[in-house]
């Protein structure tokens, strides 16, 4: 079981989270549980540290990040031995989640969970700070924002679960962000195809990494909601879901920044060396647009975007090299974002990039870049227009629910509306 920032943000929903451990418990469950940190508490600590360091160095950040799993832990820990049920809690390197040494974005590389087991054995309950692990270099590392998610899935593989429930503050993965399209659907079962795709698009429902690790480890999420008892919707192999819509889900991002380079010498291996300085930086490049130069000039633009919180780490490394390959100037946007449509009955389909386009020029949104996969289209735009534009797209796919919409956020008090 993994509960969000939201399901422990205070003391009544730690209180809940706590009581429905502990059902499971009493329905002869050996229960794992990953927690997040409470409400807002990363986002407070990113800004702590932006008070005192203008580049926080990354090790002290994870030592500090870290923290916030923590509280949640030990609080949680706390209100279950008040209903009388043995429990432990743990960090993330008590755990035994082994990553590698990438300080604020470390990927597990093993899970070594016989402390667990152990406990389990002894009819605990075991708690699991969400989102961090150690390093090789016996450091504490964090998973990158939304990391909880992978710690769970990650557990549920070392542990062979029956499934991984991911408890949250909606009540599964929708046809889009609840909170932007109030009539969203939500999907009964995703294929991890279009999950990941979907993931990497936008949609923080569950990490990216989380889902690449449930596939490659045949891990069964179920995504639902902490506030209520309603089944959510199940991650499954494509073979295995029914349904195969045109189009299944629209997703957005606001935090995407472009760089521009501008003048580019056009020799060959010029790309690879910007690339492979960026790749060591460890920032994440998605979309790349190269022009082909006019026939009597030697030189190219080039631009792709990358998240917002990589453009330091991005303008840094590219420094390295700009003067070294002759590249005339740098330029960056940090306004940007990103639409994207997501479905594997695309596939098959022709005609579906047109109407993406048609529907965005209709409603006078510039695209600024596009890129495709065989399951998805997205286009780049500007960030004041994205939420206009998932609500076209949305409509004009006619993706809404027909049926009466339950609230996607739960029937309880105290449940977040949109
Ligand atoms: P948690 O703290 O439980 O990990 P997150 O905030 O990380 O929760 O993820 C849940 C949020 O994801 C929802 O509140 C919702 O606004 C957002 N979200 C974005 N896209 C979708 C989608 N397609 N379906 C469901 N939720 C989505
Ligand atoms: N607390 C971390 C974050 O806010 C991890 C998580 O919630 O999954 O990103
Ligand atoms: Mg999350």
């Amino acid at each position: 079981m993994k509960f969000g920032g939201t399901s422990v943000a205070d003391a009544d929903r730690l209180k809940r989270a706590a009581r429905r451990i502990v059902e499971k418990r009493a329905a002869g469950h050996h229960v794992v549980a990953v927690l997040s940190a409470r409400g807002k508490t990363t986002d407070d600590l990113i800004a702590m540290a932006a008070e005192v360091s203008a580049a926080p160095h990354p090790r002290e950040m994870d030592m500090l990040l870290s923290t916030g799993e923590r509280i949640s832990c030990a609080l949680c820990a706390m209100a279950i031995n008040d209903l009388g049920h043995d429990v432990i809690s743990l960090t993330g390197s008590q755990a035994g989640i082994v990553t590698d040494t990438s300080h604020t974005k470390a990927k597990i590389l093993d899970v070594r969970a016989q402390r667990i087991i152990r406990a389990l054995d002894e009819g605990k309950i075991v708690l699991v700070a969400g989102f961090q692990g150690v390093s090789t270099a016996d450091d504490v590392t964090t998973l990158g924002r939304g990391g909880s998610d992978t710690t769970a899935v990650a557990l549920a593989a070392a542990l062979g679960a029956r499934e991984c429930e991911i408890y949250t503050d909606v009540a599964g993965v929708y046809s889009a962000d609840p909170r932007i399209v109030p009539r969203a659907r939500k999907l009964a079962v995703v294929s991890f195809e279009e999950m990941l795709e979907m993931s990497a698009s936008g949609a923080g429902v569950l990490q990216l990494r989380s889902v690449e690790y449930a596939r490659t480890h045949g891990v069964r999420i179920h995504c639902r909601s902490s506030f209520d008892g309603r089944p959510g919707t199940v991650v499954l192999a494509e073979t295995e879901t029914i349904e195969r819509p045109l189009v299944t889900a629209v997703t957005h991002s606001t935090g995407e920044a472009r760089v521009t380079l501008l003048g580019v010498p056009d020799r060959p291996g010029i790309a690879g060396r910007i690339f492979t300085i960026l790749a060591e930086a460890n920032v994440n490049v998605d979309m790349i647009i190269q022009n082909e130069p006019l026939a009597d000039e030697r030189r190219a633009d080039m631009s792709f975007t990358v998240p917002g919180e990589d453009l330091r780490d991005a303008r840094r490394a590219l420094e390295l090299v700009v003067g070294e390959l002759g590249i005339e100037r740098v330029a960056t946007d940090d306004a940007m974002g990103k639409v994207s449509i997501v479905g594997a009955g695309m596939r098959s389909h022709p005609g579906v990039a047109a109407k993406v386009f048609s529907v965005l020029g209709g409603v006078g949104i510039n695209i600024e870049m596009i890129s495709t996969s065989p399951i998805k289209i997205s286009c780049v735009i500007k960030r004041d227009r994205v939420i206009e534009a998932v609500q076209a797209l949305h409509d004009a796919f006619g993706l809404a629910d027909a049926a009466e919409v339950e609230d996607p956020f739960g029937s309880v008090p105290g449940a977040l509306g949109p």
